[in-house]
């Protein structure tokens, strides 16, 4: 359950995070990480103190185990963080991506303020036809253990928590140590399947080797249980952020006007949104805002056919992409 009205559920893997523009200024995620850290909430603890984000990451992919299985939600990944900040590693997020395959009943809907990496993210991972490059082929080597599971709880996992060591196609040893033609981490001693049992099993025969192909096949792209957002505050931001997510392949792209700080104007004819949503700040130190801001965006999106979700009370539409 979450309060944000405009999903069912909210989902974080990785929390953590560094401001990044004006409309970061009262960040809602940072005053709960401090909550939730002094509750004791393990995967807080590094990632913020008294005076905010640290820039630490922290990670729990037990999370994914608590989704319902029989009922189809909307699910919020990564509210308490940016999937695409710059000390999120590249496997971490394959991890995340990989879990949004595995859940093709529920529908992930995803938001950054940094879409230049997730463009660059996507162009480098989920091209089917590129070839890898040598320089991730240690990741690739990550990907493989995507086929090793946890002999305890079947719990289907990624690699190594160090995310840079070379990998070679051997089996999966309990233990880091130097094999032909490489190195094999001892991921499961620090990253076991999510339940901490620390032991994984071979499921393809002691070779987990994969080729590029393989890896890059079954990814269908866009992911259509993956729908891709920014948030933006002003004029600039909805111009620099939405312009890159546009030339990104997505099911769905929305654009989440939030805290929204001025009025701008959406461009509905080269690269409509799929949906808008829109709301003022909130909260202690909230910035002004004008009723009219929030008329005249919801009249364009009317106008074209575009659904408008408003998070105010007194709310002009609620509505979401078909
Ligand atoms: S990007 Fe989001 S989570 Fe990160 S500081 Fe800004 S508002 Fe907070």
């Amino acid at each position: 359950m979450t309060k944000i009205e405009w999903c069912d559920e909210t989902i974080n893997p990785i929390v953590g995070c560094t401001k990044i523009s004006e409309g970061c200024q009262n960040c809602y995620a940072e005053k709960m990480a401090w909550r939730l850290k002094c509750m004791g909430i393990p995967k807080y603890q590094d990632v913020v103190d008294r005076n905010g984000w640290t820039g630490e990451i922290g990670i729990d992919f037990s999370v994914f185990n608590k989704l319902p299985t029989r009922v189809a939600k909307s699910v919020f990944i990564c509210s308490m963080s940016d999937l695409f900040h710059e000390n999120i590693e590249d496997w971490q997020i394959i991890r995340v991506f990989q879990a949004i395959i595995d859940s093709p009943a529920h529908t992930f809907l995803l938001l950054t303020k940094r879409p230049e990496r997730m463009g660059q993210w996507f162009s480098e991972y989920w091209n089917p036809n590129k070839k890898i490059s040598t320089k991730y082929r240690g990741q690739v080597q990550q990907l493989n253990l995507r086929k090793a599971e946890c002999s305890e709880c079947s719990f289907w996992f990624l690699g190594c928590v160090h995310g840079r060591k070379e990998w070679t196609n051997k089996a999966v040893t309990p233990n880091y140590r130097e094999v032909e033609g490489g190195y094999v981490c001892d991921a499961f001693r620090w990253n076991p399947c999510s339940y901490n049992h620390g032991r994984a099993v071979d499921q393809n025969d002691g070779d987990l080797s994969v080729r590029a192909d393989d890896l890059y096949g079954p990814f269908p792209s866009p992911l259509q249980n993956l729908w891709l957002g920014v948030t933006v505050e002003n004029r600039d931001q909805y111009v620099e952020r939405w312009n890159i997510l546009s030339q990104i392949s997505a099911a769905v792209k929305f654009l989440s006007i939030e805290p929204a700080l001025e009025w701008f104007d959406i461009d509905v004819w080269s690269h409509p949104p799929d949906w808008v949503i829109w709301g003022p700040e909130t909260g202690p130190g909230k910035r002004p805002y004008k009723d009219e801001w929030a008329l005249m965006t919801y009249k364009k999106c009317r106008d074209h056919g575009i659904p408008f979700f408003d998070k105010r009370k007194d709310f002009l539409a609620r509505e979401f992409p078909k």
